[in-house]
């Protein structure tokens, strides 16, 4: 059977209801950069995008949104580096390691200003919100998955009960849309 996500492969549980948050813990055997989340994440999701992190030998990412007050460097900040500068989310990296430890937009005219991006996986912590859908699936091919196995990769989703999108869910894209109408006057802000 293809191979995801090792956090997605064998299916996972449903979110603690009164959970409220945990410790990421980037992949250094010592000193560890450590980014402690003070909430639940929201729209979890299978991300096939080439920018994301992945464990080694995952076609998907898997990642989540949190609201930036809720991310809190707590250790190894020092090590910490931004991705591509460039980028919309400016992912902060373990210069050792290579983990993203969390995803910041900069920009406060970006619809998705104030949310974090988060890979909950990096946690010991069980209760996060499970992944809902899975985005950017036509994606992983740019990261060199075979065309001819597109098929079996979006059964495999649906199987999972992550309904594949070749861009972001439905609902994120309505809240896209929306935040651009309002800036535009095309809706009412
Ligand atoms: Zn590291
Ligand atoms: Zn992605």
């Amino acid at each position: 059977m293809v191979k995801l996500h090792p956090s997605i492969d064998n299916g996972f549980g449903a979110a603690s209801p009164d959970f409220a948050g945990g410790t990421l813990t980037c992949k250094c055997a010592s000193n560890p950069v450590t980014v402690k989340i003070k909430s639940q994440v929201a729209h979890n999701h299978a991300c096939g995008c080439t920018k994301c992190w992945k464990p080694e030998g995952a076609i998907f990412s898997q990642i989540a949104v949190v609201g930036r007050d809720a991310v809190e460097v707590v250790s190894g900040a020092d090590k910490l580096e931004v991705v591509d500068p460039n980028a919309a989310i400016q992912r902060h990296a373990c210069k050792d390691c290579g983990v993203h430890m969390y995803g910041r937009i900069e920009n406060t005219g970006h619809p998705f200003y104030g949310l974090d991006f988060v890979h909950t996986e990096l946690s010991t912590e069980s209760g996060w919100s499970p992944p809902e859908f899975a985005a950017f699936v036509s994606s992983v091919i740019e990261s060199g998955v075979n065309p001819e196995s597109m098929g079996e990769i979006r059964a495999r989703l649906v199987e999972l009960g992550l309904q594949p999108y070749d861009a972001l869910s439905p609902p994120l894209m309505d809240a896209i849309a929306t935040h651009v109408a309002k800036a535009s006057g095309a809706l009412p802000s």
